[in-house]
């Protein structure tokens, strides 16, 4: 019998999974310099939840959520994102208050059924941020500028910033309809998920990804040109917001959300380096989904970014963080039995002083011990002999160079000194 991994889902070895950490510290560290605080959420919820906040025409709640029962027969769900989760903690824990402002950021796993592919896993990464009781288009600007800066696109290849406006419930009802008329006209050139869609949840119709729909869809009516006054002035102001920022973006009339809670700016970052377009992050605004999942008036905007694509992406580009030193400093490796308590003490006072050490007991071969060494990622090798025991000593040589030193064990903070210094002969 040999087990497997789940189809689309990945473990991430070493040295892949330290690249991995240094990037999600990266993005920690950036929203956190923008004054975001990390909100820990669990993985499953109720289903209704998702199902409420994402909406039940959605890839998401239509296919993908990965749903079970619990005991008491309750349906829960895996999180496929953060958003939903987040409201319902702000809400639940009283952050999310008229005349509050909260900055909140995520990050973790997010499971979603669907076909996996290269940067599309079943269970895959997330980092979100999101601002809470503020309507501001600067505040929309500052997100963009957050991510766009500090995240990406000096770091990210060939990558574009989208943004449209979805309006708000004074106007995109007007625009629905003339929507939905358009599509009735040319129904017969659309797909079998359009036609049904252009009933349930007619501005998901215009992010189909069907080739055969494309000509329709692109020539369809654009929502940013039936935009009430107050919307329009929020997206100029975060327009010229944008360009005073010096952030280029491209106006794109077919990136919606397709719920009524999602209002005024949407927006999303886009790569062609992965070869087909692939958005690595994406968000907007959502000032009716606080109420809308029983809450208080209380608008807020917000963006994920997918880790995964990020991580392809900047690898792609060679910018992905670098791991600064060696994993492991020093390797001890006692050359006898009576050396190992000797090892088991030097091991304990470095890392007490801050300094990686492995201790190689199982080689008996002196040649292992320094492949064994070598495959750890040590910098150094230390042997530990008779000679060493009886004069209170290490034999210590530096694996890239075959620079060798004797160095006294006591006390502690000399040797692990030594060991940062830089390590040339000692004169003769
Ligand atoms: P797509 O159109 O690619 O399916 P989406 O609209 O479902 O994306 P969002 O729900 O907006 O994606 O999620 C935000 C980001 O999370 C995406 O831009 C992407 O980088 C990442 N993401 C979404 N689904 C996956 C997945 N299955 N595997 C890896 N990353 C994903
Ligand atoms: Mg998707």
């Amino acid at each position: 019998m040999k087990y497997q991994a789940p189809r689309g889902v990945k473990d991430l070895l070493p040295p892949e999974s330290e690249l991995f950490r240094l990037l999600e510290d990266e993005v920690r560290e950036v929203f956190g310099r923008s004054g975001f605080r990390e909100i820990r959420l669990p993985l499953f919820e109720s289903a209704d939840l998702f199902a409420r906040s994402i909406g039940e025409s959605t890839d998401i709640v239509e296919k993908e959520m990965y749903l079970f029962s619990g005991k008491g027969g309750e349906s829960l769900a895996l999180r496929p994102e953060g958003t939903a989760s987040l409201i319902r903690a702000a809400i639940e824990h009283r952050l999310a208050e008229p005349g509050r402002l909260e900055r909140l950021f995520y990050q973790g796993p997010m499971f979603r059924h669907e076909r996996p592919q290269a940067g599309r896993l079943r269970q895959f990464h997330q980092a979100g941020a999101e601002i809470l009781g503020s309507s501001d288009p600067d505040d929309d600007v500052d997100l963009i500028a957050t991510v766009s800066r500090h995240a990406g696109i000096s770091r990210v290849p060939a990558s574009r910033l989208l943004i449209n406006s979805m309006g708000c419930p004074e106007c995109r009802p007007g625009y629905r309809e003339i929507l939905v008329d358009y599509l009735e006209k040319n129904h017969d050139l659309l797909c079998e998920t359009c036609r049904r869609r252009t009933k349930t949840n007619p501005l998901r119709v215009l992010d189909c990804k069907i080739p055969s729909c494309q000509p329709v869809l692109e020539s369809a009516p654009h929502l940013v040109e039936f935009l009430c006054p107050a919307s329009r002035s929020h997206f100029d102001r975060v327009c010229r917001g944008l360009e005073g920022e010096g952030i280029s973006f491209t106006v794109s009339h077919r990136l919606v959300r397709g719920l009524d809670y999602y209002t005024e700016t949407a927006f999303e970052w886009v790569s062609d380096a992965l070869g087909a377009q692939s958005t690595w992050a994406a968000g907007g605004r959502y000032n009716g989904l606080v109420r809308h999942l029983g809450g208080g008036d209380v608008p807020g905007v917000g963006l994920a970014i997918g880790i995964e694509r990020l991580f392809l992406l900047r690898e792609l580009a060679g910018t992905l963080p670098q791991k600064a030193g060696a994993a492991v400093h020093l390797a001890v490796h006692p050359l006898e039995e009576a050396a190992r308590p000797y090892a088991h003490r030097i091991l304990a006072s470095l890392r007490d002083n801050g300094i990686s050490a492995v201790g190689i007991f199982g080689q008996t071969r002196l040649k292992k011990a320094f492949l064994q060494a070598e495959r750890e990622g040590a910098l150094f090798i230390g042997l530990l002999g008779g000679d060493e025991l009886s004069t209170g000593t290490i034999t210590i040589k530096h694996l890239a160079t075959g620079i060798q030193k004797s160095l006294p064990t006591f006390p502690p903070e000399y040797l692990s000194k030594a060991l940062r210094e830089p390590w040339t002969p000692d004169p003769v």
